[in-house]
């Protein structure tokens, strides 16, 4: 079977020449998108820090992946950002059952019930926990550059629409951990900006001393569930994804959006592929992706 993923999804949607270059030909820039970079070096120190037994062995742990990091900047800063995230949640009663729990399910037609034929949905959840109350819930941590206090747009996106929450619950039932809902968690990336002589550890002090006294300005979660309908409306979306995928590689259809070769700032990687200035088979530039993986 092929996969669908919630990033292949996100190119999809995006554009599906871009999907082509990534997801058919398994060609990625070799260059990483610094704000991806740091969500994935997040995600990596906060899978240590949640087998911690308390906020000072967490911390210990979280810190000890980001050492690692040669990054320097982002290193500092997330170092500070976690000093935060212990204080706030390291002591909390919840505990840790699994982290990057990775699984696999049908795509199901909403009306039907007929599994699609030729996708199935694969995905990573970023952890199970057992609440306080004895409950189990699903963990999904993301860090964001957008406002995410209570009431915000950001949490309006997550508690309707977010496609990843959808997926958990039966994709997590599949792994054989019957989750109630989805304890989104999230962590605000700094939008201060190192001065020009300042350190990394210097501007790494100053995030830290932005962060007291405004902890929820930094950090958020939140419980998410969904509604019948909603989830019964992404599984169509789903579908319907599914489907065009099938009707493109069929027939070689992979149509280009211009619309979207430069976002946040940064261009598309096949920037230079769709305007003939580069290609795909050039080792300098792509590398070959392995398949399987869900991202
Ligand atoms: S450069 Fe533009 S058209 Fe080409 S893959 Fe990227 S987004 Fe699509």
């Amino acid at each position: 079977m092929k996969t669908i993923s919630h990033s292949s999804l996100v190119l999809v949607r995006n554009c599906l020449q871009q999907y082509r270059c990534s997801y058919v030909e398994l060609r990625r820039s070799r260059s990483v998108a610094p704000a991806l970079a740091f969500g994935g070096l997040w995600d990596k120190a906060l899978t240590a820090w949640h087998w911690g037994k308390d906020s000072k062995d967490r911390l210990f742990r979280g810190h000890a992946v980001l050492l690692m990091h040669p990054n320097e900047l982002q290193r500092e800063t997330a170092k500070a950002m976690l000093v935060g995230y212990s204080t706030l949640w390291g002591d909390s009663n919840i505990e840790t059952v699994a982290t990057q729990l990775e699984f696999t399910s049908p795509i199901v037609h909403p009306e039907t019930g007929e599994e699609h034929p030729e996708y199935v949905y694969t995905g990573v959840l970023d952890g199970v926990v057992r609440m306080p109350d004895g409950r189990l819930l699903g963990l999904e941590s993301k860090t964001s550059s957008e406002d995410i206090t209570p009431g915000s747009l950001y949490w309006e996106r997550v508690t309707t629409l977010d496609p990843q929450v959808s997926m958990y619950l039966p994709g997590a039932k599949a792994a054989g951990f019957d989750i109630e809902g989805i304890l989104y968690d999230v962590a605000k990336k700094p939008a201060l900006r190192p001065g020009k002589h300042e350190t990394a550890s210097g501007f790494a002090e100053r995030v830290m001393r932005d962060m007291q006294g405004r902890m929820g300005f930094y950090f958020q979660r939140q419980e998410v569930v969904r509604l019948e309908s909603e989830a019964r409306r992404y599984q169509q979306d789903l579908w319907d994804y599914a489907c065009i995928l099938s009707d493109a590689e069929r027939l070689s259809r992979w149509p280009r959006n211009p619309d979207r070769c430069r976002q946040f700032g940064r261009a598309c990687d096949y920037l230079g592929v769709c305007t003939g200035t580069a290609s795909l088979d050039d080792d300098f530039l792509f590398e070959t992706r392995r398949r399987g993986k869900a991202a």
